[in-house]
């Protein structure tokens, strides 16, 4: 194995091997920096954080053309990635299940929502299993020159007027090295956070949720629980599922290696682990049955306090990716994207020598607070489903505008997740009227000019396909035409005709 001397220079130092750190490690190898990642643990490990998007497999396809990553294109989708990399374990997304749970009584059509991601399998979403994921984008990152270390001990960084000066050991022995540019990779209240001294600041409006979590085997389908008695728009189970309850939510992530991953974002006090598990489900007789020949793989997971946002996101010759500048909640998946726009960002600012930071930091402060107010209003309309369904569309509409935006090569309309930089989307004068009798019909003339989905429509009885019919008839809020939506859609496996 390659050992550092005891000291040494480079342009970039990446701290921590998830996804993130490793993806901008290769980005900056293609742009001819010398890279050293530093990972504190040891590959293949657990990491949460599994479910990627439309819009974030997108983002990844995107920058794996743009910087020549052949290697990761098959990541972007389910049907390549099968064909591909069948060695490293995922699951099948095929859009966002959503079941509203009361105490006792169990769950029933109209206490569902259901979003098609994807019109069919070969070009569906995933759910990435993170041990074997993480250890493929490691071993992609060396393979593109970066050097890796792992069991590294961060003891120090020091800014200094040419970058920045990182003192570590490793197996014991001290390692000091110096870098042009620091990007701090290692998730909230991580290294630069803690060393730096930042500060913690409050997430307005937000409330203190904790977070419980495990691998399971034995999950049960809720469509074999329960057949459903109309075609659903894809198979209810090959999703994101959320189980939604007042005060909480449960995910469950099936993966085609037998696990399942499961846990529970919630207001409520987790910390007895296995024991809040069981009295939680005890409640909701659907879940209950989902999870009765349930067995964790590992002993469960409890983060006291999830959200996070640090009061600094970067310096002169330092940034935090997105996902070590802030955390809101797994709800909506808003994680991958942020931190694949992070990396786009950041990947800009590495090639332009530093250059960018300040607008860098506005921005991923600025995504995190929209998505922040969104979750937030969600949290509050959990006990009222169709308050929840209405102000959930409105991150559909944002979402699947951008994608197809981006899709049509006019990423200018959407430079920013959830539209938060559109003066036609500002979501905090909708999120201030969550209590208005007639919410639903206020969203739906709000996202009207963004709506490319069919959302809101309410024949669909909260069920929405992938209709690409849907995006023909919208052509026109892209500035685009119905050929150039069907091109898009053609491109991307979509299968449409156009009319
Ligand atoms: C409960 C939960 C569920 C989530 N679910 C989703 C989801 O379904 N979809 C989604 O999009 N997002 C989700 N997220 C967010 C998602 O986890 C992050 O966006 C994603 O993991 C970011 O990847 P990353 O590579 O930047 O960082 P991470 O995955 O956090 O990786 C950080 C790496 O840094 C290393 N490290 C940490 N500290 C140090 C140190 N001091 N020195 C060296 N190395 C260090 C760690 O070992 C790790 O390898 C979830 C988050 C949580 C908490």
């Amino acid at each position: 194995m390659w050992c550092l001397p005891m000291s040494a220079d480079f342009d970039l130092v990446i701290v921590g091997s998830g996804f993130g750190g490793s993806l901008l490690a290769m980005i900056a190898r293609r742009l001819g920096k010398s890279v050293v990642l530093l990972e504190r643990g040891r590959h293949p490990r657990f990491a949460i954080g599994e479910s990627s998007t439309p819009l974030s497999n997108l983002l990844l396809e995107e920058l794996a053309t743009r910087y020549d990553l052949p290697s990761l294109l098959p990541l972007c989708k389910w049907g390549p990635w099968q064909k591909a990399c069948p060695q490293l374990a995922c699951g099948l997304k095929r859009g966002f299940t959503f079941y509203h749970h009361r105490p006792g009584r169990p769950s029933e059509r109209d206490d569902q929502l259901l979003v098609a991601a994807s019109p069919h399998d070969a070009i569906a979403d995933t759910h990435w299993y993170r041990a074997d994921v993480d250890q493929y984008f490691v071993s992609e990152a060396r393979k593109a020159g970066a050097e890796y270390l792992d069991e590294v001990r961060m003891e120090s960084a020091r800014e200094h007027e040419g970058g920045v000066r990182i003192e570590a050991t490793r197996r014991g022995q001290p390692l000091t090295i110096d870098a042009r540019f620091v990007v701090d990779a290692t998730g909230p209240r991580g290294f630069l956070h803690r060393t730096f001294g930042l500060p913690e600041v409050s997430l307005p409006d937000f409330p203190r949720t904790q977070g419980l979590y495990s691998h399971f085997t034995g999950v049960a389908r809720l469509d074999e629980m329960s057949p459903p008695t109309e075609p659903p728009p894809y198979p209810i189970d090959d999703a994101a599922v959320h189980h939604i309850f007042e005060g909480g939510w449960i995910w469950v992530l099936r993966f085609n290696n037998g696990i399942t991953s499961a846990g529970v974002a919630a207001q409520s006090d987790l910390s007895e682990g296995a024991l809040a598990w069981r009295r939680l489900l005890d409640r909701f007789p659907t879940i209950r049955e989902q999870f009765a020949d349930a067995r964790p793989t590992m002993p469960f997971l409890h983060a006291p306090q999830l959200s996070f946002r640090s009061g600094v996101v970067a310096g002169r010759r330092w940034a935090l990716l997105p996902s070590a500048a802030g955390f809101i909640d797994p709800l909506l998946s808003t994680g991958f994207p942020l931190t694949l726009l992070g990396v786009a960002r950041l990947a800009e600012i590495v090639e332009r020598d530093g250059e960018g930071l300040d607008a860098y930091a506005r921005i991923t402060e600025a995504e995190l607070l929209a998505t922040a107010g969104l979750i937030g209003a969600l949290y509050t309309a959990m006990p009222n489903f169709p308050v929840f369904v209405a102000l959930s569309m409105l991150y559909f509409a944002a979402a699947s505008f951008s994608e197809t935006a981006r899709r049509l090569a006019r990423p200018e309309l959407a430079t920013s997740f959830l539209l938060q930089n559109n003066p036609a989307f500002q979501m905090q004068t909708i999120l201030q009227r969550t209590n208005s009798p007639t919410l639903a019909d206020e969203i739906r003339r709000f996202i009207e000019p963004f709506n490319v989905a069919g959302l809101l429509d309410p024949r669909r009885r909260n069920w929405y396909p992938a209709d690409a019919e849907d995006m023909l008839r919208a052509a026109s809020k892209l500035g685009a035409t119905r050929v150039d939506v069907a091109g898009v859609l053609a491109r991307c496996g979509f299968q449409a005709a156009v009319q």
